[in-house]
């Protein structure tokens, strides 16, 4: 008798996932509007533009004397100050052959033409100014509009804010900004050897068992992404109860988040309880660590069938009212924290409308070696050096969370290269992905 070994799906390239998978992310549906204050990390839902100019008026960058530098001719000559102008208050035209004593920030005078540092004055015992260094015109003063002009998009939709943007939004007057809601993430663990932290001390563990690390860092890397979560906690290891669960978290939520149980011929109750609620795509891709990964949709107030529901498409406009999307990573800690950065990353924010999601790589030298080519892109756990090089975490292993916790980047080694000492090689901080 001969037996038929099922054949193995081909792998796809990240490139070809990640593009497939932003293709089911369409923006969602909702704008709030959320104090500037609150709004580091959302996304902005419509351009912001500016009423005004900024700075306002031309102003001094430095406490000194303005001056009309047509007036300086003769050096040796003091002028009397007829004025005093500080920030905030706004000083009269300049008197002929006089100066302005003038503070930063405050408007420059009509006929002033530059700003004398103090300095580069004497003043003499009569309290007149000597300048000793006549000045170039526009000297110290900032001019008006030199940051932002009338009418200039000063922040476009699909820009993520950052602490910067906020300040730059506050300085065109805007208390408010209108941002794209929050995805709501139903966060699920799956696996029977999984234990929480404070549910049994390490002394009591069980031989087999093992604290969800998973669970942690995955809830952290989404609140990070701007996500509400629900933890929704392990899903029971049964059938029904799984449905249950899934069709539960399916109505109130825009992503279901699983890890554990993609690998290709595990028993587990997932794969079947999404098939049976719409459609699950396992792919297999050509990235080390984390080749397994799913993708699925659930309808909403989807009944259970025995077949699989409809083939995935975009849902309509990201609207929860059209189903939830599912996404299972492989279980492994690593894999789960490198996928995640990789693909849900980018799908979470092309969710929030941003527009550019890929992170950005730098070119580094390697400090290290590395012989064991691999057929799939590898993205290994580096650190750099204070020689401006990257050291290589001994044990690349997809089980060995510590490597991500010593790293602070991955390298992106393409399919078949070793690294030589000395080799140029694409880098990805963590501070690209995590933010
Ligand atoms: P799986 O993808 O379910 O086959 O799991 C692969 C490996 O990852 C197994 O060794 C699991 O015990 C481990 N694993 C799965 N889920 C978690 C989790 N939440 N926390 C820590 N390890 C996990
Ligand atoms: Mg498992």
């Amino acid at each position: 008798m001969t037996t038929t070994r099922p054949a193995q799906k081909p792998l796809r390239s990240l490139d070809e996932a990640l593009a497939q998978l932003l293709g089911y992310a369409t923006e969602l549906h909702g704008v709030e509007q959320v104090s500037t204050f609150d709004a580091d990390g959302r996304v902005l839902a419509q351009d912001l533009v500016s009423a005004l100019q900024v700075p306002p008026q031309d102003n001094s960058s430095m406490d000194g004397y303005a001056v009309r530098g047509a007036d300086l001719a003769d050096s040796s000559q003091s002028l009397p100050v007829s004025q005093r102008i500080a920030a905030g208050s706004s000083g009269e035209a300049l008197a002929s052959m006089s100066v302005a004593r003038i503070f930063t920030g405050a408007p420059i005078p009509q006929g002033a033409d530059a700003v004398v540092m103090q300095e580069d004055c004497d003043v003499q015992p009569d309290g007149s100014v000597r300048v000793q260094i006549v000045p170039q015109l526009g000297q110290w003063i900032r001019r008006a509009g030199e940051d932002v002009t009338r009418g200039a998009v000063v922040l476009t939709k699909g820009e993520r804010l950052t602490p910067a943007s906020l300040g730059l939004a506050a300085s065109i007057g805007a208390s408010q900004l209108a941002v794209v809601r929050r995805p709501k993430v139903a966060l699920f663990s799956t696996g029977d050897e999984l234990v929480m932290p404070g549910e049994v001390p390490p002394e009591h563990m069980k031989p087999g068992a093992i604290y969800n690390s998973n669970r942690f860092f995955l809830k952290a890397l989404l609140v990070r992404l701007g996500c509400e979560v629900s933890d929704l906690g392990i899903v029971p290891d049964q059938r029904a109860a799984t449905i249950d669960a899934l069709r539960g978290a399916a109505e109130h939520h825009d992503l279901i988040l699983t890890s554990g149980g993609v690998s290709v011929g595990e028993e587990d109750h997932i794969k079947p309880a999404v098939q049976s609620l719409g459609h699950l795509d396992l792919w297999q891709i050509a990235i080390k660590p984390g080749k397994p990964f799913a993708y699925g949709q659930i309808a909403q107030g989807a009944a259970s069938a025995s077949a699989s529901g409809p083939a995935c498409a975009p849902l309509a406009g990201g609207d929860s009212a059209a189903g939830a999307h599912f996404i299972g990573l492989p279980g492994n800690p690593v894999s789960s924290f490198v996928t995640f950065l990789l693909l849900v990353r980018p799908f979470l924010l092309k969710l929030q409308g941003v527009l550019d999601v890929a992170p950005n790589s730098v070119t580094v030298r390697a400090d290290f070696t590395w012989s064991r080519a691999d057929k799939r892109r590898e993205f290994l756990r580096v650190r750099r050096n204070v020689a401006g090089g990257l050291e290589l975490f001994t044990n690349q292993s997809s089980g060995v969370l510590t490597s991500v916790v010593w790293g602070d980047g991955l390298v992106d080694n393409p399919p078949g290269c070793t690294i030589a000492p000395g080799d140029v090689v694409r880098f990805i901080p963590f501070s690209e992905l995590l933010a």
